[in-house]
């Protein structure tokens, strides 16, 4: 084993960690982000669309007079009314600030005719209080909007001398007297353990879409960080909420940014019908994910998918977006150069999987997982708490992805976790910098990562005849069939015995082929599947406690929203077995943290409202 010291360790190298780690640094602490992935090859790099903030700029010949409040507000009921609403207004605030520095350190945005950052219209951004006004918010570089977050960030924190140790697995978080010291990372190239000793730890390792077998999420996306804390006793909370996009390639689940139906693109079924305007007669194509993605799911059970199969199109042909925008009463009229120069990478996709080009042709989509709204549970300073009554973990972070501030309630409205990593990864850092400022480095626990080493071993000499990405399979198909858009008891139930079943054969009938140290991926892969199946069980044990439809989590069996007795935050815990072993854990959950109401407190129009669209 091999120890290292620094005042901050950040778990990952996305947006949120890059963020943190620049303003911990600038804020004088000595910082290493440890990465599994090379920086820019984190999933940030691959949101497209926008990045949502107030700046209201005028785009062409239409006023733009937009607001952080109506952000904060559509912020608020987009998470349909879970969100806690001092978050809301933190990033609906410091967006705008936020994206005019991500400006100002170099990312090139798309400019409007006047030369300001160009903004376009994404789902569930409205004017003035969910009127029927769509607000100009996605600031966007064409879309590459992530990619060109990564690259500036990173360059900015090579300036700042942040050290990076790249391709190397956190895969334990260090413990002792009641606080986080560090964490316990694999090397990828020998196989190595590394202990990083701290002060204060900020984990960034986004999201865990792997769960599910159609996903937009890149393989990287298995929850490791969330997972490896869980296992040290931290609860998780909102985890019933993981987003369906509704728009990812059919069967292959790439995404196709909501940017499309921002530049004006429709989704049709079978009979060609414009099938949005019946579920959201106001904002049609451009209601809030989980309204489009159960949309899509209806017509396709009601047999209107293309062909009576499972997806449905999405049109942005010039033709169609501009036939629309004339009935509509809009000036504004597209042909094939602007598709090209606004949706490069989507063009390029289907050109490429699919062999459909979008400027003649109509996508063929289906709902895609894409978002864990829920994670580790945070304050607006990206502290870790542990309870309802928001005690904070000494030394521990989280931001992005894996961290639940809860500013996306029940559901994340789009362009708002580029945001979401910006804002909070930035206050994480700034506080983080404040912190070792004072803080002393407490010793490292007595064995530091022996018990992980054990789980390695266990993996690596692993002979049954079981290989995991079967058991990979497995999961993720049952995933997706009984903890998806639409779920009942009957359906989650099945999935937590299936995941039980796997479990086991993960623990007693694993195949490893590969008993090399240096650059084992197939012994990584199996312990990634080893988070993977956690974050599934608690996905629906999470899924089971809450019995009402809000958000993203649609029952069947419970059809309605319940604010009496579940306007509240879930927070379950992991409880009774060793963080590794055969011994599957007794998982105790609770419906009881309050939500922040701080807004609609001091104005009513901020208060749960039944969503019409
Ligand atoms: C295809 C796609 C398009 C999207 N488009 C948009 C959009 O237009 N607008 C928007 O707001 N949002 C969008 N999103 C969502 C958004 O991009 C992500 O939620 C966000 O980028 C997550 O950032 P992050 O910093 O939390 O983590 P990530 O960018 O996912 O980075 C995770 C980091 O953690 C590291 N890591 C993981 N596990 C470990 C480990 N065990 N040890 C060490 N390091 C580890 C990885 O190496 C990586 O550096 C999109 C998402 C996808 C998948």
């Amino acid at each position: 084993m091999k120890n290292h010291q620094f005042d901050a360790i950040i778990v990952g190298a996305g947006g949120a960690g890059l963020m943190a780690a620049l303003y911990a640094s600038k804020g004088g602490a000595k910082v290493a982000v440890v990465s599994k992935l090379y920086p820019t090859r984190s999933h940030t790099g691959a949101a497209q669309g926008g990045i949502g903030a107030a700046l209201g700029n005028k785009i062409g010949d239409e006023e733009n007079p937009d607001s952080p409040l109506f952000h904060a507000y559509d912020t608020v009921k987009g998470g349909d009314w879970l969100t806690d609403q001092n978050a809301a207004k933190v990033l609906a605030e410091e967006a705008v600030d936020a994206v005019i520095e991500l400006e100002h350190m170099g990312l090139p945005f798309d400019r409007t005719d006047e030369g300001k950052i160009s903004q376009r219209r994404f789902g569930g951004h409205t004017l003035e209080f969910g009127s029927k006004r769509l607000a100009y918010r996605a600031c966007h570089a064409a879309d590459r909007t992530g990619h060109m977050i990564l690259q500036t960030l990173y360059q900015q924190c090579i300036k700042n001398n942040v050290r990076f140790f790249d391709e190397f697995h956190v895969v334990d978080t260090l413990m002792n007297q009641g606080a986080c010291v560090g964490v316990a990372a694999v090397e990828l190239g020998t196989g190595e353990l590394h202990i990083f000793h701290s002060k204060a730890t900020l984990f960034a390792s986004g999201g865990w879409g792997r769960c599910w077998q159609v996903t937009s999420n890149a393989h990287s996306m298995t929850g490791d960080g969330a997972a490896a804390v869980f296992r040290r006793g931290i609860p998780m909370q909102d985890m019933e909420f993981f987003q369906f996009h509704p728009t990812g390639i059919f069967k292959l689940g790439i995404l196709i940014t909501e940017g499309v139906r921002g530049e004006g693109g429709v989704l049709v079924n079978r009979h060609g019908e414009r099938f949005m305007e019946k579920y959201a007669p106001s904002v049609k194509d451009l209601a809030s994910r989980d309204v489009v993605s159960r949309a899509i799911y209806n017509e396709i059970q009601k047999g209107n998918g293309i062909g009576g199969k499972n997806y449905v199109y999405l049109d942005i042909r010039p033709e169609t977006v501009n036939r629309y925008a004339a009935e509509a009463g809009e000036k504004k009229r597209i042909d094939r150069e602007y598709v090209e120069s606004k949706l490069p990478d989507i063009l390029d996709f289907c050109r490429t999987y699919l062999g459909v080009d979008p400027v003649k042709e109509p996508m063929p989509i289906q709902p895609t997982a894409h978002y864990a709204m829920g994670g580790i549970p945070t304050n607006i300073d990206a502290e870790v708490v542990i309870d309802e009554n928001n005690t904070v973990l000494p030394g521990m972070y989280a931001a992005g992805e894996t961290a639940c501030v809860s500013v996306h309630g029940a559901n994340r409205l789009g362009t708002n976790s580029l945001v979401d990593l910006i804002v909070f990864g930035r206050r994480g850092g700034m506080n983080i910098a404040e912190f070792v400022k004072t803080a002393q480095f407490i010793d490292l626990p007595k064995d530091a990562g022996r018990e992980v080493e054990a789980e390695f071993e266990r993996i690596r000499t692993s002979k049954g005849k079981t290989r995991a990405y079967t058991l990979r399979d497995t999961m993720q198909q049952t995933m997706n069939d009984n903890v998806g858009v639409y779920r009942t008891e009957e359906t989650m139930q099945k999935a937590i015995d299936d995941l039980h079943a796997l479990r086991n054969t993960y623990y007693q009938d694993l195949l490893v082929d590969d008993r090399g140290r240096k650059f084992n991926t197939e012994v990584l892969e199996a312990w990634e599947l080893g988070n993977l199946l956690e974050l599934a069980e608690i996905t629906a044990v999470s899924a089971k406690a809450r019995k009402e439809s809000r958000g993203a989590h649609s029952r069947e069996d419970y059809p309605d929203r319940d604010d009496v007795n579940f306007r509240k935050h879930t927070l379950v815990y992991r409880e009774g077995a060793a963080p590794y072993g055969a011994e599957i854990p007794a998982y105790r959950v609770t419906v009881e943290k309050p939500v922040d109401t701080s807004l609609e407190v001091e104005d009513p129009r901020f208060a749960p409202k039944v969503r019409v669209y």
